[in-house]
């Protein structure tokens, strides 16, 4: 390891090394990762340097930027643990309506900056998930029904190649590993940074109703409903949701529980009132309604601000009619003795059932909605039992299940035939077999080589 440490301004650190520990710590601090080696990169040249060196070893590479989604990663035993946490480096281009991201920034490090110039990227829910693991795996979040998935957002990506090239995808230039890279994962090679479309939004109408948990049925009936007469304008989530009674919560909810609407709507306070109407009337007991600067979008779902351990589970939904509705309460509602502290259904539909022009491997989406189920788990046990409670809210939805489930909400252990539409896994496994025949790089969700 000497060698590679000289060679890069970077950090090496191996098992039993002071820092060993902490570089290899993912978001998720219920996942215990023990790579052989972990790079803490600096730069697109420390990061080829570290995948050239993985090669001649014969190590497999693991790319990671946060550890948000650490969870469904296979063992690392043996593998390097190529950390980009280091580079979020972001550039906002007014002129084009681009960002350039480095692989390592957080959301958050490129929505402050775009909004200053009137832009939003397509972020998802939260303001410290990694830009490259979600934008890779599709990426759901407030503008998505007017916008898209924000992989068919990006214009470029710049990337190190299994071979241990730095090259850039474009529209012009490597078109599988560019299409492979828009929602096909990160499986083709290590992301060193990534370049995106941004929109002109400067403020948005949204916010939060919260009911007591008892009226869920009412709650995410109405919803459901409403969803069906809204504009592309608008994204929304229903959700349960029971607060942990810990000081970090804020008093109004800790230690309650609530079924809820969260929404965004794309325009004027006075239209976004009249449209957020219908569920108004059911008179909740909290309702945070208002215009906001878009970065604040990221505060809406209230996810948390510092690394957690967790566990979840999610799936897509071609429908979620009212029989749906009543299987889930079965299992998550107010009488359900449950260990978990969410289950969301976000609408999709809009611009995410239409697919993209020139999009990638999740052009579009075809589910009307999507669930994700999760739960703290500070104990191995509570882990277990999490674990089975966001197993029994998919079950009991199996009926209404898409024919695969969505990247970025599988949070098991599965391959990538699971979360891709069939005909983008088989083109992600021919591209995988030229770029990568020795499946040196490890990701999320694995693509297998065809026999
Ligand atoms: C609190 C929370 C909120 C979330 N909200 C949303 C949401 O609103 N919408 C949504 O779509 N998803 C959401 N997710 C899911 C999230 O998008 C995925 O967990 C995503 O993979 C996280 O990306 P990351 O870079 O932070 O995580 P990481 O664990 O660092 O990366 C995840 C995977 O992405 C790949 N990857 C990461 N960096 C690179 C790279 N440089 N090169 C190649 N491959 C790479 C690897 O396969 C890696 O295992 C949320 C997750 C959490 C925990």
């Amino acid at each position: 390891m000497k060698t590679l440490q000289a060679a890069i301004s970077g950090e090496v650190f191996v098992p039993g090394e002071a820092g060993y520990d902490q570089a290899r710590q993912a978001w998720n601090l219920a996942m215990d990762q023990r790579p052989a080696v972990v790079v803490v990169a600096d730069s697109a040249a420390d990061v080829a340097e570290a995948v050239r060196y993985a090669r001649t070893h014969r190590m497999r590479i693991a790319p990671q930027g946060t550890g948000h989604a650490a969870r469904p990663l296979e063992p690392l035993d043996g593998a390097m643990l190529l950390r980009t946490s280091r580079m979020r480096g972001v550039r906002i281009d007014p002129a084009t309506r681009t960002a350039r991201a480095e692989a390592g920034a957080l959301w958050q490090d490129v929505t402050v900056p775009a909004a200053r110039h009137g832009l939003a990227a397509l972020a998802g829910s939260s303001p410290s998930v990694g830009v490259a693991g979600y934008t890779l795996g599709g990426g759901l979040g407030w503008l998505a029904r007017r916008y898209g998935l924000a992989a068919n957002s990006v214009t470029a990506a710049e990337l190190v190649t299994p071979d241990g090239d730095l090259v850039r995808a474009d529209a012009g230039h490597e078109p599988d590993l560019f299409w492979a890279v828009r929602g096909g994962g990160g499986s083709v090679g290590v992301v060193t940074a990534l370049e995106m479309q941004l929109y002109p939004v400067g403020e948005l109408y949204a916010g939060d109703l919260f009911f007591p948990i008892q009226r869920t049925a009412e709650v995410l009936d109405a919803w459901r409903a409403w969803t069906g007469t809204v504009p592309d304008e608008v994204t929304s989530i229903g959700r349960i949701m029971r607060f942990p009674p810990l000081p970090a919560v804020p008093e109004p909810m800790r230690g309650r529980a609530f079924a809820m609407v969260e929404a965004a709507y794309l325009g004027d306070a006075g239209t976004g009132a009249e449209l957020i109407q219908p569920l108004r009337r059911l008179g909740p007991d909290l309702d945070t309604f208002a215009m906001i600067p878009a970065p604040a979008l990221q505060q809406l779902h209230m996810d948390p601000d510092q690394p957690v351990p967790a566990q979840g589970d999610g799936a897509l939904l071609a429908d979620f009619p009212a029989a749906a509705i009543d299987a889930l309460i079965a299992v998550a509602g107010p009488d359900a003795d449950t260990p978990l502290a969410s289950i969301e259904v976000r609408h999709l539909g809009g611009a995410l059932a239409r697919p993209a022009p020139d999009g990638g491997a999740q052009a579009n989406i075809d589910a009307k909605y999507a669930m994700f189920a999760a739960g703290f788990t500070p104990t191995p046990e509570l882990a277990a039992t999490v674990r089975g409670h966001a197993q029994a809210v998919k079950d009991a939805l199996a009926a209404w299940q898409a024919g695969y489930d969505y990247y970025n909400f599988e949070e098991t252990p599965a391959a990538a035939s699971a979360v891709l539409p069939p005909a983008s896994y088989h083109r992600l496994q021919k591209i995988k077999a030229s770029y990568d025949p020795d499946q040196a790089i490890i990701s999320a969700h694995p693509v297998r080589l065809l026999t």
